[in-house]
């Protein structure tokens, strides 16, 4: 009746539940984030039900797409491993309870210390170079590892619509060659020289990657471990990580593609990948975590400008980076809301919505047909639960804004909130010999206290 979809009435509900509790409040907490945590739920159990078990998946979430620890340790409940890409990941996916077994290295600049660190926890390893090999070898210095070890393989088959989040393009930065004239030997050599290289690992990009693409290059993964079984007469590949990348729709509430079109497709160009011969790792960000999150801001001001009215919100550069830098290839969808969180009625006028932020380019949508925003409305930003409030940029010494979880699951049904992260307090600022001030607050507050 509403005309809304059932994910924008869900957000909608969120939103005025959130206004009645006070953690969106126009005075003292003007910007906040929720990540559905129900919907995280079904989303892996998705994911769970798309991929054959046998004989061992491991869905290992890409922590860069959200890296909140309390987002972890729910994505540990829910039976997936953590893919990490630096020491800090590596960091918070222990603090979120993972064993170093279901956790996944992969770095492009993986340091001394953190390989050693990596070998002697456990966690699986992907090597990116054959320079990062070499140490490896001498970390180990002969010893079986405990770690799953592989290499990052790059099937140079191309690039994807952003370039980038494109990963198997001829000249990419990431893994080793394998359409070089000469890098395939090298590499089949490697295999043979290292009994412990076990795995090959393969991610062809994020965002903008057709599925025949991302598919071909697993196919050319597991094309290359068949390879080394074949030459060596005995399997010494038993895994194939497949990374992530799976694109996620931004311009609607549908769900697409989904991982059962994935697996099909890989089904298509990667058969021998589900031939029981190997385990599987995945490793999937976005596709998990996008759609379950969304922002919530004011509207502080609005105004016209050479007849385009403009309105002044909460939410920009420090929540939706690489919209605000990059909007052609980061288009986000904006939803009205009047200052309860009700879904706001009114012909659309097209409009810039802004953000706080000291440049002109703060913007998270231009000239977009949306019911008139008037001060004291609310903004909401859907499909912003992977790379956006859980990656805040610092520009302006704007504070991160608080994360909610949300369940409405169980006890009869109500809108219940658990804060992810706190709101960074912008009073919380060292002094000039850059220690924390305690106090410091409470000592300028009546300076600048607003009645
Ligand atoms: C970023 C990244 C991922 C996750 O990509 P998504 O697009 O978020 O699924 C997985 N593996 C590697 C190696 C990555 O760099």
């Amino acid at each position: 009746m509403t005309g809304l979809t059932p994910a924008a009435e869900r957000r909608t509900r969120i939103l005025q539940e959130a206004v009645r509790q006070g953690l969106l409040d126009a005075g003292r907490s003007q910007l906040a984030a929720f990540v559905d945590l129900d919907g995280v739920a079904a989303t892996v159990a998705s994911l769970h039900r798309a991929f054959p078990s046998a004989p061992r998946v491991l869905h290992a979430f890409a922590a860069k797409a959200n890296c909140l620890v309390p987002v972890l340790a729910e994505l540990r409940r829910l039976g997936m491993g953590c893919e990490v890409a630096t020491a800090g990941e590596l960091a918070r996916a222990l603090a979120a309870g993972f064993a170093p077994d279901r956790i996944v290295f992969d770095s492009p600049a993986k340091t001394e210390a953190e390989l050693r660190h990596a070998l002697d926890l456990g966690v699986a390893v992907n090597a990116d170079n054959y320079q990062e090999l070499a140490r490896i070898d001498r970390a180990l210095g002969g010893r079986v590892p405990v770690s799953r070890i592989g290499v990052r393989v790059n099937s140079q088959l191309g690039g994807g619509s952003i370039a980038a989040m494109s990963t198997a393009t001829s000249t990419s930065k990431f893994g080793v060659p394998l359409a070089d004239p000469g890098s395939r030997q090298r590499l089949l050599r490697a295999y043979h020289d290292h009994p412990w290289l076990t795995w090959v690992h393969t991610h062809a990009g994020s965002q903008g990657c057709p599925l025949d693409l991302m598919a071909g290059g697993v196919g050319q993964a597991v094309a290359f471990a068949e390879e080394v079984n074949a030459s060596l007469g005995r399997r010494q590949v038993v895994g194939i990580d497949i990374g992530g990348g799976l694109p996620v729709n931004f311009a609607d509430d549908e769900t697409t593609p989904t991982f059962d079109t994935y697996v099909r497709q890989l089904r298509a160009q990667a058969p021998a990948l589900f031939s029981g011969g190997y385990e599987i790792v995945t490793e999937f960000g976005r596709s998990v975590l996008a759609k379950n999150g969304f922002t919530a801001a004011y509207v502080e001001y609005t105004k016209s400008m050479g007849g385009r009215p403009i309105a002044v919100t909460h939410a920009g550069v420090q929540v939706a980076t690489r919209t605000v830098f990059n909007p052609d290839a980061w288009p986000l969808r904006i939803e009205a809301h009047d200052g309860s969180g009700r879904a706001k009625r009114g012909g659309p006028v097209r409009q810039d919505i802004a953000g706080p932020a000291c440049f002109a380019g703060d913007l998270l949508a231009r000239d977009r047909a949306l019911p008139l925003l008037e001060p004291g409305d609310l903004i909401t930003v859907p499909d912003t639960g992977a790379y956006y409030f859980s990656t805040p940029f610092h520009y302006n010494s704007l504070p991160e804004p608080a994360v909610y979880g949300v369940r409405t699951s169980g006890d009869g049904g109500g809108v219940r909130f658990e804060l992810l992260r706190p709101a960074q307090d912008p009073w919380d600022v060292p002094g000039p010999d850059g220690h924390a001030v305690p106090g410091r607050r409470r000592e300028y507050e009546p300076v600048h206290g607003v009645g």
